[in-house]
């Protein structure tokens, strides 16, 4: 007998999410769009999207759950207003993208859908299920837009006409039928606005609907390992994890409703809206009791100093040269080279002399190379 999907999404409201739906498990629309993306490598290194048996499992969801018949949709608002307009404009603070103010997300929505599952399972003995959230097997947004829970707008956001964008996405697979399937939202409603695509610092939209990972700060700042393209440096503004651009700038987002998940309520706001010159002393404990158990603690100290680097050097203070100055010897090539990028930007041809001296000593060669495209920079 088929499950009702009003129970489903009284319960899902009941435990705190915000929206629901219901679909049949089927791949998603958007399947070849996605995958021409990855053929034209705009995941950037973010190899695990390209993965065989990620792609496969995209194709068919039967590979993650033997018989799926449908799948569960809920989503959480994580919107917070609590740094002021004063302190987000600041360009002496790193700015951190919103979704990253409270407990990690990742932790609370998989807690939250176990207890669903859980509540499934009681009510229908005998049932298999899988939970996700974010886990990059199922494309959430294009499943989400099949389940009426927004469009995808021109920043490939999910944006719902009554809440924006701002809000997470999980999900359930499970081999069970429900009596009611939602219906796909209308496919976009941002008509002529371009917004989105005019704000983005470095250019990351090559066209409406397609975003370079490659170009966008958000890959940037939290995936990507090494040296960031110097080139964009200086177009990464004061972001030190992720960007929030495309999606504050989108008129939509004049709906968001203020998160009411005490775990997504900021405990630290020093941390939240840091001074540059406090990220650029911040050593490993400084940084596992500021950003434990958010999401920036997986960047770890290493790569927050690297993007504190560059920020700095955008922010173009003197009061970040000595501490720049003293990242030169840092243990990690990678901050060290970023630090020089910094100091040039601040010094300029004062900052010849110590990276001259950074290039002589530096053991690392990609470091190495790194600081002499900086010097190369340099009149
Ligand atoms: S997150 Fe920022 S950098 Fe990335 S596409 Fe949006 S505006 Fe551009
Ligand atoms: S800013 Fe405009 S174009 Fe971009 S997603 Fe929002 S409505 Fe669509």
């Amino acid at each position: 007998m088929a499950f009702s999907s009003e129970r489903f999404k009284q319960m899902a409201h009941e435990l705190g999410f915000n929206i629901a739906g219901v679909i049949p498990a089927q791949p998603v629309g958007t399947l070849a769009a996605y995958f021409h993306w990855i053929d034209q490598e705009m995941h950037g290194r973010m190899g695990y999207m390209a993965r065989p048996d990620r792609q496969m499992r995209r194709r068919d969801l039967s590979v993650i759950l033997p018989g799926v018949r449908s799948m569960l949709l809920v989503g959480l608002d994580y919107f917070q207003s609590t740094l002021t307009e004063q302190q987000l404009a600041d360009p002496s603070r790193g700015r951190i993208a919103r979704y990253a103010w409270g407990m990690d997300y990742h932790d609370v929505m998989t807690k939250r859908l176990e207890e669903l599952a859980a509540w499934l399972k009681q009510e229908l003995p005998g049932l298999s299920q899988r939970v996700y959230v974010d886990t990059g097997a199922i494309l959430e947004r294009g499943h989400g837009q099949e389940a009426g829970l927004g469009f995808i707008g021109k920043n490939t956001m999910l944006i719902h006409p009554r809440r924006g964008s701002y809000f997470f996405l999980g999900e359930i697979l499970l081999d069970v039928e429900f009596d009611h399937y939602d219906i796909p939202a209308r496919r976009t409603m941002c008509g002529s606005c371009t917004r989105c695509l005019a704000a983005c610092p470095t250019d990351a939209f090559p066209r409406p609907y397609v975003l370079d990972a490659r170009r966008c700060i958000s890959y940037l700042t939290i995936e990507h390992k090494g040296y960031i393209d110097d080139a964009l440096r200086p177009l990464m503004g004061n972001w030190v994890f992720g960007c929030d651009v495309c999606q504050d700038v989108c008129p939509w987002q004049r709906f968001a409703l203020e998160s009411k998940e005490p775990a997504f309520q900021p405990r630290n706001v020093r941390a939240l809206s840091p001074l540059l010159t406090d990220l650029l002393s911040l050593d490993d404990a400084a940084f596992s009791v500021w950003y434990g158990h958010t999401p920036i603690s997986r960047i770890r100290r290493e790569r927050m100093v690297r993007n504190a680097c560059i920020a700095a050097g955008n922010w173009g203070h003197h009061d970040a040269a000595p501490l720049l100055g003293r990242l030169l010897t840092d243990a990690s090539p990678l901050v060290r080279s970023h630090a020089a990028w910094g100091l040039a930007r601040i010094a300029q041809a004062a900052a010849r002399k110590p990276i001259m001296d950074c290039v002589a000593r530096e053991p690392d060669a990609d470091a190495k190379q790194d600081m002499r495209i900086t010097l190369d920079s340099l009149e």
